[in-house]
């Protein structure tokens, strides 16, 4: 058994270790750090995706390098009008992450390697090993924990190479034109080049339940409509992402303390959009927070990562309305409606929705109209305690979210 000294060990290897790993080693050389991921490689299977305006040109410029496909602009469907939305949209894939990651971090990096426990200075390997650190930061992906109330973006995503040129030539961020089933559904299509597309069916629904069989033959049929009947298969992803509706962040970083001394990171600390699911824009944020925090000690991170996500969870609370309006106000069938109306709004209104740098009058804009629900269905939702009169949405055996 070898024991070594660190001064940063990071829990996993996803999208946030990556990230903060990665940036510190590029800000700070000198710095021993140490990525423990049990997969083989970072970032498991993955396309991360995020708009131009989601993060500063200042973390687009040191991200440039884990790109592999940028576009000036994207595309909205709905059954009463198509638009393009003129913000850039960039894509990740995990393969890239781990080949930019690795090569900056070299031996900074074990893979194959399962943590099976940690405190504040040490963290405990399944074959036994010990390794010692001044601050352990875990990484190890969502937790579910009811004390927030959330509802589920999920999907499944097949990535294929078509015969002929499919003839997309941005990402389809909404084509909800699609028969609506299970929530709010829409197909998401990213092309990669003029034979290679990602196409993913998408649904805003109260379970987490992912049926792969039956969502893979509804892409089947779009994929048969659009006239990719034959594309050769590449690739499958799926996912479940939180959306969140409410819920009581004390008591859940209470919860998280209670578990264990450690600072913990990404989704585990409950950084993500509380629409979207998404928390690439935050994990970038967080990693140039991190590079160029003292003391890098346990205890300090824990408490920076605390204080960043309970103010993140305050100051969102207007994304937890819309959230409601969604899940608890609109009947599942009728999500759809909202989302429409929602992006018949300015384009800068949805950059800046998107980047949670909404202005007092766009959360006007956002709620005041004519509405797409009964008024009192939707006033009725507004507040969190709404959230107690209907029956709970989490908390059933198959509620877990996957990544
Ligand atoms: C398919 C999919 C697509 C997504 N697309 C987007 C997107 O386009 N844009 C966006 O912003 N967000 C997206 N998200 C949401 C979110 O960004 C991801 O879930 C993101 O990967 C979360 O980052 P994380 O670091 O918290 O966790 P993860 O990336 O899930 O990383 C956790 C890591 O910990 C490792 N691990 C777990 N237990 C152990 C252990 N005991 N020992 C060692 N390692 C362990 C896992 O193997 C994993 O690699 C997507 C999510 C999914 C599932």
């Amino acid at each position: 058994m070898k024991t070594r000294q660190y001064d940063v060990v990071f829990l996993g290897g996803g999208l946030s270790a990556a990230l903060a790993a990665y940036r510190l080693k590029q800000l700070q050389p000198e710095r021993k750090l140490l990525v423990l991921e049990r997969g083989w490689t970072l970032g498991g299977n993955h396309i991360w995706s995020f708009h131009n305006t989601d993060i500063a040109p200042e973390q687009l410029q040191w991200m440039e390098p884990f790109l592999v496909r940028s576009w000036p602009k994207q595309t909205i469907r709905f059954p009463r009008f198509r638009r393009q939305i003129r913000t850039g949209y960039h894509s990740v894939t995990s393969d890239r992450l781990h080949d930019v990651a690795s090569r900056l971090l070299g031996e900074s990096v074990r893979t194959g390697t399962d943590v099976v426990s940690a405190d504040a200075n040490e963290v405990v390997l399944a074959d036994g090993e010990r390794i010692t650190t001044d601050c352990v930061i875990d990484c190890r992906g969502a937790l579910r924990d009811p004390v927030l109330e959330i509802g589920y973006q999920k999907f499944v995503g097949h990535e294929v190479e078509t015969s002929a040129p499919h003839g997309v030539t941005e990402p389809v961020i909404m084509d909800a034109t699609v028969p609506q089933h299970d929530g709010y559904r829409f197909v998401y299509l990213l092309p990669f080049s003029e034979r290679h597309l990602l196409i993913e069916d998408t649904y805003y629904s109260d379970h987490s339940r992912l049926d792969t069989e039956d969502i893979g033959s509804r892409i089947l049929e779009y994929r048969s409509e659009q006239g990719w009947g034959d594309a050769n298969e590449l690739r499958r992803e799926s996912g479940v992402l939180p959306v969140a509706l409410g819920g009581d962040i004390d008591a859940f970083w209470r919860n998280r303390r209670a578990e264990s001394p450690c600072a913990c990171a990404g989704l585990r600390a409950a950084l993500f959009h509380p629409t979207t699911g998404y928390s690439l824009p935050d994990a970038v944020a967080l990693a140039d927070i991190l590079a160029r925090f003292t003391p890098l000690e346990t205890a300090a991170v824990q408490q920076l990562i605390e204080k960043r996500s309970r103010h993140l969870w305050e100051s969102r609370s207007f994304f937890r309305i819309v959230n409601r309006m969604l899940f608890v106000a609109a009947r599942p069938d009728e999500r759809w409606r909202i989302l429409q109306r929602f992006y018949s709004l300015s384009n800068g209104l949805i950059d800046r929705f998107y980047s949670d740098r909404l202005t007092p009058y766009d959360k006007v804009r956002i709620l005041v109209g004519r509405p797409p629900i009964p008024m009192w269905r939707a006033a009725k939702a507004i507040p969190e305690s709404s959230l107690r009169r209907r029956p709970p949405i989490h908390g059933a055996p198959q509620d877990k979210l996957t990544s």
